[in-house]
């Protein structure tokens, strides 16, 4: 089942969800709704989406970059980027710790906000402690792209989007994102 994904200004974007009980994961509820929520991630398509976007006040994000979403990028763009696969997972009632002393940026959007970009600074790795979709206790550490969608999801999971960081001046459509930003020297 296709949900329908919240836009910037729903009131649900700013609210901190409440964690999740251990013993609700495995219900049906949580279950239908990770896989609503897979589904609806892969027909937007996007590498993240947080409970919040689809309008449930939960402590609960998903994250997939698949391999065929990278076909559009050079190369150089994914070498940059430090941009591989991640295989879809969920990540509840996460807990982030910034390992990086230095930021990287890059442009970003987001599903809450479609048809614009930013610039935005974050920290290349992190260490991310959460539940599984079966409420097994996983931690991950990661760089580059994935590390950049964990914090861009967990933000969520705390009332941020992305243009609550942004490089304001770097703000642009995707159409003068391409026309304009796209070929120019970013990162680092
Ligand atoms: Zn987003």
């Amino acid at each position: 089942m296709l949900l329908k994904i919240v836009q910037v200004g729903h009131p649900v974007l700013r609210q901190t969800p409440c964690a999740i009980a251990p013993k609700d994961i495995c219900s049906p509820a949580i279950q239908d709704l990770i896989e609503h929520m897979r589904e609806t991630l892969r027909d937007a398509p996007g590498v993240g989406l947080a409970a919040p976007q689809i309008g449930q006040p939960l402590n609960l994000a998903v994250i997939e970059d698949r391999a065929e979403y990278h076909k559009a990028a050079t190369e150089a763009e994914l070498k940059e980027r430090e941009r591989v696969p991640v295989d879809f997972h969920v990540l509840i009632n996460p807990q982030i710790e910034l390992l990086s002393d230095s930021q990287v940026s890059f442009f970003e959007g987001c599903l809450s906000l479609p048809g614009f970009m930013a610039e935005v600074p974050r920290s290349r790795s992190v260490r991310v402690t959460c539940l599984d979709h079966h409420g097994k206790p996983r931690v991950i550490e990661a760089k580059g792209w994935y590390a950049r969608i964990l914090q861009h999801e967990i933000d969520h999971l705390h009332g941020k989007i992305y243009i609550n960081r942004m490089q304001s001046q770097t703000f642009s459509t995707l159409e003068n994102y391409q026309r304009h930003w796209k070929n120019r020297a970013s990162g680092g």
